[in-house]
């Protein structure tokens, strides 16, 4: 082995959380490890591009997004909070904006100012970032990590997986980690996608891809029986679903489950006590009329309209009233068959990760192997939302 490759700690990932735990690691030089040519792949592509890094709310919200892991995270989140990432980046130079909804975003919506605050961070902490270097294997001998790459071993007293979760493989993210815990003998939950959308089945939408709903009211059905009702915003997609109120809940669904929107945001009665109203006072009004007033985006209504009337026209006193039910039913309770729930190349999180048990949630060191520490998606985040 080589003089100059031995460090005190190596990190392999250089994600966010590398990058973070590197800018953090001042008194000893640091080797950060990274296997694509550039650093920070996933952070670029980030909430559009823009990078949604933390959200304003009181530190007592964050605990309803983190369900059963909260408790694991508690102490983590208490120590530096959403207000210290804020002012974390502020130092650097990067000012913030918060949306209505309360993420926090660079002021620029650039995720760049954000991946360059770190770069310069962990240069001036001393780190060596040497990227297109793929890490293959890891072992521990004599207290000592061996840490092997496509270009050579390093070894190390310390070393902090990074290496992400398994989704967006293309940024680098290919789940590496969950080896390397495992070769060290940690136990994995199974990965698999979150926050993904959904491709359904005999899609008639692709056309119309785009068209978004605000806070509508859907219902997941799985053989014939009502699972629950949730809310959020909606868009359709070529294929199928997505949108917070898709992605958000994408853990609980399963091929073959129905998802029935609300697309008028009406209740059906609502919905069908207007029509007969309007039907009775003014019935020589076109349906189209009537649906515009629903809110439903035109395209959409149309495309409902010549699906069940098969006219735009059509006077509203002329509809049948099996048109009317089948109509109230499109607009109230739109099916849409689940074919497929997302996949690692479109879910932009991966549920599982090495289990948390294992984990000493003050430091994140493990409570396997001394002196091994993770640190982001690689642990297993469970229902996060
Ligand atoms: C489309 C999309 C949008 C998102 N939007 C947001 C958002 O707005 N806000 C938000 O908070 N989160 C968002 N996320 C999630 C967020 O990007 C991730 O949670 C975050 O990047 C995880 O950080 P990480 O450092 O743990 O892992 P990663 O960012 O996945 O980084 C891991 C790094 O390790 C490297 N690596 C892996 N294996 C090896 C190996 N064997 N050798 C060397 N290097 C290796 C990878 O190349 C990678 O660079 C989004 C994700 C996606 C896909």
């Amino acid at each position: 082995m080589q003089k100059d490759s031995h460090f005190p700690v190596i990190i392999i990932g250089a994600g966010p959380a590398g990058l973070f735990a590197a800018a953090n690691i001042q008194s000893s030089q640091t080797l950060l490890l990274e296997k694509k040519e550039s650093p920070g792949r996933k952070l670029l592509i980030s909430g559009t591009g823009q990078c949604n890094f933390t959200h304003a709310g009181a530190m007592s919200d964050f605990k309803n997004h983190f369900g059963d892991n909260y408790q694991f995270l508690r102490k983590a989140l208490k120590s530096f909070t959403n207000q210290d990432a804020i002012e974390f980046f502020k130092a650097k130079g990067v000012n913030c904006i918060t949306d209505p909804n309360g993420k926090v975003f660079p002021a620029s919506l650039k995720a760049a100012d954000i991946l360059n605050a770190l770069l310069i961070s962990c240069r001036n902490a001393g780190a060596v970032l040497q990227t297109g270097s793929s890490v293959l294997s890891i072992q521990k001998e004599n207290d000592i990590f061996v840490v092997n790459t496509d270009s050579g071993s390093y070894t190390s007293e310390y070393l902090i997986l990074a290496t992400g979760g398994k989704s967006y493989p293309t940024t680098g993210s290919t789940g590496d980690g969950y080896r390397f815990a495992a070769s060290l003998g940690h136990s994995i939950a199974e990965p698999h996608p979150a926050l993904a959308p959904v491709i359904v089945s005999n899609y008639e939408f692709a056309e119309l891809a785009g068209i978004s709903f605000q806070n509508i009211e859907i219902t997941q059905w799985r053989d014939n029986k009502k699972l629950r009702t949730f809310s959020g915003d909606i868009v359709l997609t070529h294929t199928g679903l997505s949108g917070p109120g898709i992605l958000n809940n994408a853990r609980y669904f399963m091929p073959g489950d129905e998802l029935k929107l609300n697309i008028s945001n009406m209740p059906e009665s609502e919905f069908e006590q207007q029509f007969v109203s309007q039907a009775n006072s003014t019935g020589k009004v076109p349906i189209s009329s009537f649906l515009k007033n629903t809110g439903i985006p035109k395209n959409l209504a149309n495309f409902i309209l010549l699906k069940v009337i098969g006219s735009l026209t059509r006077p509203m006193a002329e509809i049948s009233k099996l048109q009317r039910k089948t109509l109230i039913n499109h607009c109230c309770a739109y099916p849409f068959i689940i074919r497929q729930v997302g996949s690692f190349k479109t879910a932009m999180a991966t549920a599982g990760g090495v289990v948390l048990h294992e984990i000493n949630p003050s430091s994140m060191e493990s409570l396997l192997v001394p002196k091994l520490y993770f640190c982001g998606e690689v642990m297993d985040k469970g229902l996060i939302s």
